[in-house]
């Protein structure tokens, strides 16, 4: 008999949502990280429960504003060269994917998972006792200038038909909603179906809770290899041999790591983001606000406000760029004024297939390998949901999502 039914690798918001829905429905269930759950990616991000993100990076309008985007100090992306240069492949897929049929046929499978992510979460938020940690504020984007407030229309009525509600706010009525702003306002949405967390560890931490009170076990170890054969998997972790009827591979941007897993030869990347914080600063805004052109949030946490977002695509083990941490201070102090020194900053790194899917489900070598990872900017929001489908799979139920889109043996592009 194994020791385990299911052996979950990686306790960052996947990971954990995973262990907690088995937990649930009554299975045994351990959980392995060396660092504490929640600490990850899953740590710094910008809070929101984002229902409305269906249309990832990957975007015609990336291809058409390229140079603009790779060389402007004032972009919210960047891009190593030498990192392009050693990941041929994954960049010339990325860039495959933001042509308009493949961005189209993208964030319609978004849209189909994001709009489960609330029935996948809102058990756990139960569970967890978390719901004082809920914020129903909605989300508010913002434009500063005319051009990019017009070039946003494409993208907002993509999302209406995608069954994603928003409603336009008349730039006073934006000033009324948060105050604290400080750029002049071109155009406002309100997301109003949208939620957020006070505190993404927060929440994790009294997830991991729930499911130690439930008779969850936790492994503080990495968990090195996998093998599987007919019956079962053995994971090698913190030197030990464990026995489960599955594993799940969720350890993020981390997740082609593990030995034996399979999951080295999927293309998996990082896109690398930042977050700064300023403690005592919280109350600049009241719900998570996005500044369109410069690509990052303002969110009231818990411990103080943080401006977090960008995108930089490098190395998992490069160096923290402190170019893109003055950048977020400084469009920071545009976007709400002067601002006091920052009380942290902080490098996380959302893991990106070059389709900007997600990898939920069987292991194309073996049946008793899931994978659940390749969140890109939205793992918060569907990590729930991933975790519910995930232990569908290894009950052997149906799920009620189509998972086709999200298969590890799809085409990438
Ligand atoms: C700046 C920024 C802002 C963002 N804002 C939002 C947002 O507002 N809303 C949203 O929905 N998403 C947001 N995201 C994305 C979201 O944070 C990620 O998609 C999500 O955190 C990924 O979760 P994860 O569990 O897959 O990975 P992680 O949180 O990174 O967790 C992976 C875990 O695996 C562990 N691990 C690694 N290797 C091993 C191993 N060998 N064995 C065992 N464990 C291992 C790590 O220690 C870690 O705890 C944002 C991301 C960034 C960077």
């Amino acid at each position: 008999m194994a020791d385990y039914d299911i052996a979950v690798a990686g306790a960052g918001i996947v990971g954990m949502s995973c262990a907690l829905w088995a937990q649930m429905r009554g299975h045994k269930v351990l959980l392995i990280d060396p660092e504490d759950p929640g600490s990850g990616t899953s740590y710094g991000n910008a809070c929101t429960l984002a229902t409305y993100a269906c249309l990832p990076v990957n975007d015609p309008s990336v291809l058409s504003s390229l140079p603009s985007l790779m060389f402007s100090k004032d972009s919210p992306l960047s891009l190593s060269y030498a990192h392009a240069l050693r990941n041929p492949r994954w960049m010339l897929s990325f860039l495959a994917n933001c042509r308009a049929a493949p961005a189209r046929r993208i964030a319609g499978h978004l849209a189909d998972l994001l709009s489960h992510a609330d029935a996948g979460i809102n058990p756990l938020i139960e569970a967890a006792s978390a719901q004082d940690l809920v914020v129903e504020r909605g989300q508010l984007s913002v434009w500063s200038t005319e051009k990019a407030a017009k070039a946003a229309s494409d993208g907002l009525e993509r999302r209406r038909a995608l069954g994603v509600p928003w409603r336009e706010v008349d730039p006073e009525a934006a000033l009324e909603m948060e105050p604290g702003l400080h750029l002049p306002i071109r155009r406002a949405v309100h997301f109003h179906a949208a939620r957020s967390l006070r505190d993404p560890q927060e929440f994790i931490t009294r997830m991991h809770r729930a499911f130690a009170s439930l008779g969850g076990a936790t492994l503080r170890a990495k968990a090195e290899a996998v093998s599987a054969s007919g019956t079962g998997v053995e994971l090698l972790a913190g030197g030990q041999g464990i026995t489960a009827n599955h594993a799940v591979i969720a350890s993020g941007a981390f997740s082609n790591r593990i030995e034996g897993a399979g999951t080295r030869k999927l293309p998996l990347g990082t896109e690398r983001g930042y977050h700064v914080m300023f403690e005592d600063e919280a109350h600049r805004v009241t719900r998570p606000v996005g500044w369109g052109e410069a690509g990052f949030y303002a969110v009231p946490h818990a411990q103080g406000l943080r401006l977090t977002g960008t995108v930089e695509i490098a190395a998992l083990d490069a160096p923290m760029n402190t170019r893109r941490l003055a950048y977020i201070a400084r469009k920071g102090a545009e976007m709400l004024g002067p601002l006091p020194a920052p009380s942290s900053e902080w490098l996380g790194y959302r893991p990106t297939l070059p389709d900007s899917l997600p990898v939920i489900g069987r292991s194309p070598q073996s049946d008793r390998v899931l994978y659940a990872f390749g969140h890109q900017h939205i793992g918060l929001t569907l990590g729930g949901i991933t975790g519910r489908l995930i232990t569908d799979l290894a009950e052997g139920r149906q799920p009620n999502v189509d998972l086709a889109p999200f298969a590890a043996d799809r085409s990438f592009a």
